[in-house]
């Protein structure tokens, strides 16, 4: 029987003990054993300063933005403001001005393909894309009216970068990767990829949704022209993300969505818009989303971010370890640069089955296509088992991890 006190357990050198008290429901049950929550890579947990931030906000300093002239109103917007330099200082942005606030990377992708792809198609146009990507970086451009073409992924779950550069000769629109898969855990070499994009005139958007949780990101290093992240995979709130661009990008964007907040002057036969970013954020925004965003950047900057990446690293190759000593258990994805995210496969056990039955014992991995179904594809299944790792995780999570594929194997044969 595995105990709440044994799976806070940690190797010498990391206090997971001390990050797992940051968590609430960490402390808490599944099915009536202790949880262990190995699911970080669709969404992160939520550290309690997050959580008091947005209910002191709601409490205390809570109006609409931007349109009172009471205290109240301009506390509100005061702490919108701070949210997005505070963004900005977090991934190395020049300025606030270039941080548009979003629902998450899908919608920023959205934004991206509605503004800045839209307008340069033409009679068609391709966005280059990997085989790698989530839906969330394919679908939006086809939607956009451009065509997918992907850079193909080698065996070992890295992108081809020979097939990368003559691809990226044909002068796409634009080519969209993500930094880290959601499956394989490779970790994309942004700032090699960027430099061989611009060499051939292409800009860049990085899918960062599941690079910033775990490593410190400076854009203007990466030479980016688009970056993007949810707030919910960063210890932060749903419903609340972030777009950076390049200013000169969004300064020649027209608007994504109209209404109110994001024109300078509205007539009947004409209306002109705000600048950026402002520009791409109609409507009332999630205040409270990008309040407790803050926070958790806040939280996760006063982590020794270091020691946390190591600690990932470890994590990362004890689960491996632990699936190359299970007899018919299949690791997908063993890049070198590879982030602690470990999808898997089982000899006669469908993903659904192991993720069930590693639930009865309070484990909750994913199972299914990970929103990557060319991936998936490309690697010959339908489906994954995915267990995805973050700083509160312990290794004796992953030794229970263990005991629930060995059951999985005796149930499965
Ligand atoms: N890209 C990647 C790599 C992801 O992992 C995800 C979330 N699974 C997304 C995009 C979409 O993020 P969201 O659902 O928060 O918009």
């Amino acid at each position: 029987m595995v105990t709440v006190s044994s799976l806070t357990g940690a190797r010498a050198g990391f206090d997971t003990a001390r990050i797992r008290a940051d968590f609430p429901i960490l402390a808490g049950t599944s099915r009536g054993v202790p949880l262990v929550y190995l699911d970080s890579a669709a969404s992160a947990q939520k550290p309690a300063v997050v959580i008091d931030a947005m209910s002191r906000f709601y409490r205390a300093d809570y109006a609409n933005i931007h349109r009172g002239v009471y205290d109240l109103s301009e506390r509100s917007t005061r702490a919108w403001d701070e949210a997005r330099a505070r963004v900005a200082r977090f991934i190395g942005a020049p300025s606030p001005e270039g941080v548009v606030f979003v629902r998450g990377t899908t919608e920023a992708i959205n934004l991206v393909a509605s503004s800045f792809v839209r307008p340069r198609l033409g009679d068609g146009g391709t966005v280059l894309v990997t085989e790698m990507e989530h839906h969330g970086n394919i679908v939006p451009w086809q939607l956009a009216g451009a065509r997918t073409v992907p850079v193909p992924v080698t065996d070992s779950g890295e992108l081809d970068l020979a097939a990368a550069g003559r691809l990226l000769a044909t002068r796409p629109l634009l080519f969209a990767v993500t930094h880290v898969s959601n499956v394989l855990g490779t970790i994309n070499p942004i700032a090699e990829l960027c430099e061989m994009a611009h060499r051939h005139g292409v800009p860049v958007l990085v899918d960062g949704a599941q690079a910033v949780p775990h490593q410190p990101v400076t854009v203007g290093e990466l030479e980016c022209d688009f970056y993007c992240f949810s707030g919910h995979k960063l210890f932060g709130p749903t419903g609340i993300g972030v777009l950076w661009s390049r200013e000169d990008h969004l300064a020649a964007m027209p608007p994504y969505q109209g209404g109110g907040d994001m024109i300078d002057e509205v007539r009947f036969d004409r209306t002109t818009f705000a600048p950026p970013p402002r520009r791409f954020e109609a409507g009332t925004p999630d205040i409270a989303g990008a309040v407790g965003l803050r926070a958790a950047i806040d939280w996760l900057e006063a982590q020794d971010r270091a020691a946390i990446h190591r600690h990932e690293a470890e994590l990362r190759d004890h689960a491996m370890a632990v699936l190359a000593a299970t007899p018919g258990a299949r690791a997908i994805g063993s890049a070198p640069e590879k982030a602690a995210v470990i999808a898997f496969t089982m000899e006669r056990a469908h993903p659904h089955d192991i993720a069930s039955l590693l639930d009865a014992d309070g484990i909750c991995v994913r199972a299914g296509h990970h929103c990557a179904q060319p991936l998936h594809r490309r690697f010959g299944v339908e489906a994954t088992a995915r267990a995805s790792f973050a700083a509160y995780n312990t290794h004796a999570e992953i030794d229970a991890l263990a005991a629930g594929l060995a059951k999985v194997r005796k149930v499965f044969g």
